[in-house]
This record gives structure tokens, sequence and C-alpha cells, in this order.
């Protein structure tokens, strides 16, 4: 299904001032050399989640820049979810896939044929739910179109050699794309498919992360009862167990032992997660009417909301046990506020322990951390500072798109890339995390 219902662009000189005119002239001179070329996106969910967050923003500006784009969505049921929530789980570590799962996917697959329409050029299919769409494709349109594989999830790239039936099945549907792109070097497989690597990124002036008045940061703060008096400690995730919102009630139950405040747990729902109605329900448990702890179920299109309540919060947490990137660190870090997360996939691409925040594993750091911030406000806003300009380097849409017109590009114009290749725009930061600085 088309999604039409895309808010507009900010002009591209809005981004201007916040990027400065080089960036935005280099992203014109690409757009330039593609501007015959029609983009789609393909993915799962409209709302709710990282993906649908990114392509939100992308797509419009995409358009901004002359690139005439189009975000599909695939029809799917809760059945289907229930087997790419199983199948996500597993290539995260967790068992419970199993093989007959397999067909439940290849029917809703079969569902979707056609969904890679034939006025499209370069063809990016977001996650594993619609990646066996190229299975769909005839040859002809395989030869003529650059598709690419974005994944976006934190790969098990180990385990992913030892997964006995699925393993083999994503290597072969991978392999036949023209190219994938993974946010990390960790989650590299070793499938003979061009690989890039490029981290997610944030749009600056969407709903989510522009300057809000502090007068609609003060009436969100108001509407969900948080009391402005006390500091605010805020997770913001979809109610999963790789984000730990249960481990975040108990840190927080610690911290509040020692110092007056106040948590908010700003979860949702996304459609491809069934998952998260159990989960909700244990972090309900675990609160157990904390009148401290808030628990705020909020439509996946609470942008402005989720940005005032962030703002709002002295330390922003993101506890989790897996994160391909973890948007939510790059959102807390733009609004200038210091970050308590877990030591794993893309958060130490963002956080740099003692810099612009705290790495953390257990309940106890975690709990240490968020009360170390709370004692030292002076330090928690420098910190915040130095988060928000390492965004603006590194994480940033502009970046973003600069470097998906980059792949593009270089599958449509540049030359054969070997199969083996693995293309990085900006070593430094994947390789090293941020300790260069
Ligand atoms: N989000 C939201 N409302 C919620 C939960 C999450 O708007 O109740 C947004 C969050 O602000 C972020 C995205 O959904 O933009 C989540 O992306 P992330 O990469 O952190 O995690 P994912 O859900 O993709 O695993």
């Amino acid at each position: 299904m088309k999604v039409t219902d895309l808010p507009g662009c900010p002009p591209l000189r809005e981004y201007e001032q916040i990027v400065g005119k080089e960036a935005i002239a280099e992203l014109e001179e690409l757009a330039g050399r593609l501007e015959d070329v029609r983009f789609q996106e393909i993915n799962s969910t409209r709302l709710g989640g990282g993906v649908a967050e990114i392509l939100s923003s992308y797509v419009p500006f995409l358009n901004e820049l002359g690139i005439a784009t189009e975000w599909t969505v695939m029809e799917a049921d809760p059945p289907f979810f229930e087997v790419t929530k199983t199948l996500h789980n597993f290539l995260q570590g967790r068992n419970g896939f199993s093989p007959e799962m397999i067909e439940v996917y290849w029917e809703t697959l079969r569902r979707n044929e056609g969904l890679i329409r034939d006025d499209f050029d370069v063809i990016t299919v977001h996650d594993p739910q619609p990646l066996g769409l190229i299975e769909h494709l005839p040859r002809d349109a395989l030869e003529e179109k650059r598709l690419i594989w974005r994944c976006h999830i934190h790969l098990e790239t180990l385990a992913l050699d030892q997964l006995n039936d699925i393993g083999p099945i994503m290597k072969k549907l991978v392999e036949k794309y023209h190219a994938g792109i993974f946010s990390s070097f960790q989650y590299l497989p070793f499938w003979s498919v061009p690989s890039f690597i490029i981290p997610p990124f944030i749009d600056p002036l969407s709903e989510k992360n522009r300057d809000l008045p502090p007068e609609e940061v003060q009436a969100t703060m108001e509407k969900y009862g948080i009391d402005p008096e006390k500091p605010l400690v805020t997770q913001v995730s979809r109610f999963d167990v790789f984000k730990d919102p249960v481990g975040v009630v108990e840190a927080f139950k610690r911290v509040r032992q020692r110092i007056p405040c106040q948590l908010a747990l700003v979860g949702g729902r996304a459609c491809d997660d069934p998952e998260c109605y159990c989960v909700l329900r244990n972090v309900r448990a675990a609160a157990a009417e904390n009148p401290d702890i808030h628990i705020l179920d909020l439509p996946p299109d609470s942008y402005r909301e989720v940005n005032a309540l962030q703002r709002a919060s002295a330390v922003i947490v993101q506890k989790s046990i897996k994160e391909g990137f973890g948007l939510t660190v790059a959102e807390g870090l733009w609004k200038g506020r210091p970050v308590v997360a877990g030591n794993v996939g893309g958060i130490p691409l963002q956080v740099t322990d003692g810099w612009n925040g705290y790495l953390i594993t257990t309940i106890q750091q975690t709990a240490d951390k968020i009360l170390h911030l709370l004692r030292h406000p002076d330090r928690a806003d420098e910190m915040g500072q130095r988060g928000r300009g390492h965004v603006l380097e590194h994480f940033l849409l502009t970046r973003g798109v600069r470097d998906h017109l980059r792949v593009a590009d270089q599958l449509v114009h540049g030359r054969i890339v070997s199969r083996e290749s693995v293309v990085c725009y900006h070593p430094r930061i994947l390789t090293d995390g941020v300790r260069y600085l």
C-alpha cells in the first residue's frame, strides 16, 4: 500500500541553517546526478518503531530534493507479525523460531507479489519482513533495477551461521540483492553481497525533534500528571523485552530511595510487534502503582508529546539489551540531555562513557549513573551539550540521505561493485566508536 499521508518537508534552507551550506550543496549535487532515477522504499509498518520514523522524514526529504520517491507498506495480518517478530528476536539471538513459521512467511509474501513496481529504479527493502519480495521479481526486472536490502536490526552474525534453516534462507535471499546496508560493522554477515555500513539518523526538523515552546513542554507534563518540581528520568521505547523496561523500573526504584524523582516510561505499540501487550503487563506489575512511575502508552503518532517529554527530562535512559542503533538515544542527545544507555549494538557509536552520557549493563550501574547525573545537574547539562554536537556532526538526516544517495549513485552510475566489498563512509566513527574525539 502506498503511503499517502506523509507530512510535507520543511524547505532545504531550514536544514541549511542547522547543517551549513556545504552539506546542502553536496546533497543537491548528488540529487542532480540522480534526478531521473525513481526510488521506492518498502517496509512492513507505517507507524511505530525506528524504520517508520526514519522513512517519515527520509521520503519527503528526497522528494524535496527533486528525487521522485514512494514509500510502500506491505499488507500483512497478525499471524505474519507473530512470525516476523519471532524471527527478529531469533536474529538477535533469542530462541523460538521454528521452521514451520517459514510457510506463514511465504504465504504473506505471495500476497504482496507485485509490490516492487515496474516504475521504480532503486528499491530499498527494509528489514527481514519484506526481504523475500525479491523472490517474485522476474529476472529481467532484477537486471534492470537496483535492489538494496537495508538491515536495521542487531544481527547476531555468529549465531546466523549456526541457524540451521533461517541462516541459509536469508543468505540466499540477501545475495540476490545488488547491495546490503548495515548500521554497523559488527552486524556484517559473511554473505556475498556488496555491503555498505551506514548508521541511521534523526530529522532535526521533524515534530519529534524540532524545538518546542516551553509552554508546550509544561502543558504536556501537566497532561500526564508529571510534577514539574521533581526531576524526570525518561525511557522512550516500544514495550519490548530487548529494551528492558522492567530493568528500568528496578533501577529507578533504587534511585528513588535516595532522591526525589520521577520516571516516565513512554511506550506504545507497533502493529508489527505483537509481544508488546505482554511486556506492558509485566512493566505495570513491576511498577506496582508507584505514584512516581508514569507508564504512558501513547498512540504511535504522538511525536510532539514524545519530543516534549524528552525535553522535560533531566536524564534519558535507554537500557537496551540488544539495539540495532537506538534512535531514541540520538533523540535524547539532540535535545541536550545526557543518556544512560546499554553498552550494546549501535549505542556506543552515540554515547561515549563519561563524555555525553554513560554506558551501562546492570541495573545497579543504571541506578548509579542516573543518581550521579541527578545530583550533578551542571555536569549533566555539559554532557548533554556535547551530545547535541555529536549528533549534529554524525547522526542527522542530511548525512543519512547523502550516504544513501552515494550508494544509489554507485549502483546506478558506478563500476560494478565486487560482491565481497565493504564500503564505509565514516570509518573512524564506525570502527572506533567516538573515542577519537
Ligand atoms: N517511539 C515513539 N513512541 C513510542 C515508542 C517509540 O514515538 O511509544 C519512537 C522513538 O521516539 C524512536 C522510534 O520510535 O523515534 C524507535 O526507534 P529505535 O531505533 O529507538 O527503536 P526500534 O523501535 O526501531 O527498535
